[in-house]
């Protein structure tokens, strides 16, 4: 997927295995090239983006 932010597509998933993920929401992803970190939520059927580290 690319980054919302800049575009770049090196985006990693965050393996992060701590909140337990529910099928309403997708894993962190980090943006290696900016840094930015968000996932895609889904609400009432339609994705959302959760920024949760934004860059400057
Ligand atoms: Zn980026």
């Amino acid at each position: 997927m690319k980054c919302p932010h800049c575009s770049g597509r090196t985006a990693v998933g965050l393996d992060t295995h701590s909140g337990g993920f529910t099928s309403e929401e997708s894993p962190v992803k980090e943006c290696g090239a900016c840094g930015l970190v968000w996932r895609i939520k889904m609400e009432k059927g339609a994705a959302k983006l959760d920024i949760i580290k934004q860059v400057i």
